[in-house]
């Protein structure tokens, strides 16, 4: 890996006024891009509280008392904490934005939930807990009142007030999303990431060039489009690449988002062969559909992001970028037939994956896809094959840090001692970079300076140090991000 500023006999003169960073040794690589986010829903999951690990709905309520304890309740300086922050509130005095929480497994817990639990850490301050699977949400006597919905000495709400109460939950000011996306931008420069592809299921120009009007720095942002907006964003001159007016060089209109079918999980992913409860998934466009919305994306200058799971999928997706004559990109290619891995290359589609998913959905791929699971998140194959990759996260689905993708990618292990998924899969340290810089892959003479500052060497520190890499700073077009003081 080369320095920023090369050693002082071989460098060019520095002209006079140049601020020259002494780095003490340190390793630097290409900044790093995530190349699918849905970035307004991991600001909101970064604001939520994560209960995934209370044991009861007496160790629930702790967690929750000890967060209000430990947070500033009117808000404005509530602090981002990375992934298990705390709402809060819109700046206002008095106004308390509801404290969320996620992920509660009650169905385990030896204990009930109630009421009278929750009101008694809670101070007064309205929260509402959301299920695992959401069908549940347990709240306080302030949340009930502030939402108009009445519960009993449970405290629980479930199936469609549930709901509905969810729905409101998610429903917050501009001011207050904005603000916790400028956050979760910053946790990202401090990962190193330069930029992210923004799939967030909405017209994106216009919240961005509003965030950015209001601060927003801290990473360029590639905004997708989905079809239901394509007249509009044809009728307003977007198209794939171009840089939005008025976003100081940070935004440019992204890929054309198009889903063809469902996810492994829910076994709506489409697939060649029966799962085993006899359904093959859903194609929820049809073939004839997604060629002439491929052909009306060549025709206005989009490149079609595809986004297909299962292995009929891809291939359907395949076929429709090889008839329409187009490039672009295969989003999760998760399930791939072998057949189809060298269709990739030949028609210059990227497989844009993540990484990360593959291990926390190793037990679901055995059990849904038996026998097959060898072409089951196939980077090595697909790469192999000839496939350009590009590594994200699908956050909010894994964390917005490419060192967790880059650590499944070529790990294929967590932490965990289960030991490596199908390691025959693997990547390369710098085919991972490579894949998490849009090619790059290191650093060059002439090179834009997107750059990340690494306290250790990526190609060669342990696992569990590569996965969780301290990163010293980041610059965006050679303006600091994260670090640098
Ligand atoms: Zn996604």
């Amino acid at each position: 890996m080369s320095a920023i500023i090369p050693s002082r006999q071989d460098a060019p003169a520095v002209p006079a006024a140049t601020r020259v960073v002494d780095l003490d040794g340190r390793y630097v690589i290409p900044g790093l891009w995530d190349e699918h986010v849905h970035m307004t829903q991991w600001a909101l999951a970064s604001n939520r509280m994560d209960l995934s690990d209370a044991g009861s709905a007496r160790e629930a309520a702790a967690v929750v008392g000890s967060h209000i304890a430990g947070s500033r309740v009117t808000g404005a300086g509530d602090g981002f904490t990375g992934g298990t922050g705390v709402s809060s509130g819109t700046g206002a005095p008095g106004d308390v934005q509801t404290l969320v929480g996620v992920g509660f497994r009650d169905a385990v817990w030896p204990d009930l939930p109630s009421l009278g639990l929750l009101d008694g850490v809670t101070r007064g301050r309205p929260t509402a807990l959301i299920s695992h699977d959401l069908h549940c949400v347990w709240l306080n006597s302030a949340a009930a009142q502030r939402y108009g919905v009445r519960v009993d000495a449970d405290g629980l709400l479930r199936e469609d007030p549930a709901f509905a109460l969810t729905r409101a939950l998610g429903r917050l000011p501009d001011a207050v999303v904005d603000k916790w996306v400028q956050q979760a931008g910053q946790a990202a420069a401090a990962r190193g990431v330069v930029g992210i592809v923004d799939f967030e299921m909405t017209w994106n120009r216009d919240a961005w060039l509003r965030r950015i009007s209001g601060g927003f720095a801290a990473l360029k942002v590639e905004a997708g489009v989905y079809p239901q907006d394509l007249d509009r964003a044809v009728a307003e001159g977007l198209r794939t690449g171009l840089a939005v007016a008025g976003s100081g060089g940070l935004l440019t209109v992204g890929p054309l988002k198009v889903l063809i079918d469902g996810s492994l999980n829910t076994r709506t992913a489409y697939c060649v062969d029966p799962y085993p409860n006899g359904g093959h998934g859903l194609l929820t466009v049809s073939e004839p559909e997604l060629l002439a919305l491929l052909v009306r994306a060549r025709q206005a200058g989009f490149v079609p992001a595809v986004h297909a799971i299962g292995d009929a999928a891809n291939r359907v997706a395949l076929d429709a970028f090889e008839a329409a004559g187009i490039a672009g990109r295969v989003e999760h290619a998760q399930f791939v037939r072998s057949e189809d891995f060298a269709r990739f290359g030949r028609l210059g589609v990227t497989a844009s994956v993540q990484p990360a998913h593959a291990l926390d959905d190793r037990d679901a791929a055995e059990a849904n896809w038996p026998g097959r699971t060898d072409r089951s998140f196939p980077l090595r194959s697909l790469l192999a094959a000839g496939a350009a990759l590009a590594l994200g996260s699908d956050a909010p689905v894994s964390l917005l840090d490419p060192w967790t993708a880059m650590s499944a990618a070529t790990a294929r292990a967590r932490q965990d001692g289960r030991g490596p998924w199908h390691a025959e899969q693997a990547l390369t340290r710098q085919e991972a970079l490579t894949a998490s810089t849009r090619g790059r892959g290191r650093l060059r003479a002439g090179d834009p300076a997107d750059i990340a500052v690494l306290d250790g060497d990526p190609l060669t520190v342990p696992d569990a140090e590569f996965a969780a890499m301290p990163v010293a700073a980041t610059l965006l077009a050679g303006r600091f991000t994260h670090g640098g003081q």
